[in-house]
């Protein structure tokens, strides 16, 4: 199995403040699925896409990716490990705003030993025209293509993608969502995704459903999703 999360907690905080987010989690995912994760705000799906990243450690439990335990590496090779092999897209594009669209691109290849073509990314990212253009001359859509581009130009593992379409609107939206199951065919990154858009269903081949710290549904691509399932 290429990603495998057995058994994770996860609790904040101590006495009146404790939440106990992640009850126990397990999952396996396939190189190259696009899995999605749907849950109510506070259901802790950001704190288990930082536990999949590396980002944040979990309580219990493990996180295996291709067979390595990342609890078992030491510091500097987690660090290596997610630059290396980790892709993250979040809300917020955090371009640098004084770098070209290419220039933010690029900056996502450092470190890698295997990254994408630019210039055949920059096409399927629609970008190649403001290839040149800062960011704040740029729409939200194409904003968040070049964040895109940046991780995952370095052609990650696996992409981690939390709520990658929060701050646009339901059109752009799902363009982007297209964009993203356009790459993961395209270059066959493993994809965790958490979204509250309803056109991933046609697009993501597993669709889990968190709450209360546990996973509640667990559809895979042949499955029909009934509706109900697919909002909060
Ligand atoms: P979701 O992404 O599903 O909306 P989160 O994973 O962000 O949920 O948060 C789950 C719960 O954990 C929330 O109650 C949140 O307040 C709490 N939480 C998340 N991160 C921290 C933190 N660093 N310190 C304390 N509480 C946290
Ligand atoms: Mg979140």
């Amino acid at each position: 199995m290429f990603l495998e999360i057995k058994g994770i907690k996860k609790s904040f905080g101590a006495g009146e403040s404790y939440v106990d987010v992640l009850k126990g989690i397990d999952l396996e995912i396939e190189k190259g699925e696009f899995c999605v994760l749907l849950g109510p705000s506070g259901s802790g799906k950001s704190t288990l896409l930082n536990i999949i990243g590396g980002i944040d450690g979990a309580d219990a439990g493990s996180i295996t990716i291709q067979g390595e335990q990342l609890g078992d590496m030491k510091e500097k090779k987690l660090s290596l490990y997610r630059r290396k092999h980790l892709g993250y897209i979040f809300q917020m594009y955090n371009l640098i705003p004084n770098l070209t669209v290419r220039e933010n691109i690029e900056v996502g290849a450092y470190l890698s030993d295997r990254p994408l073509d630019v210039d055949e990314l920059l096409e399927t990212l629609g970008l190649y025209e403001h290839q040149r253009k800062l960011p704040n001359q740029l729409s939200g859509g194409q904003q968040q293509r070049t964040a895109i581009g940046r991780a995952i130009v370095k052609n990650p593992d696996i992409l981690l993608c939390d709520e990658p379409t929060g701050a646009l609107d339901y059109n752009t939206s799902k363009e982007i969502l297209k964009l993203i199951e356009t790459l993961n065919h395209k270059y066959g990154n493993t994809i965790v995704m958490v979204t509250h858009n309803d056109a991933i269903k046609d697009m993501a081949d597993r669709v889990v459903k968190l709450r209360d710290g546990m996973i509640r549904r667990n559809y895979q691509n042949e499955q029909k999703i009934p509706a109900a399932d697919l909002e909060w």
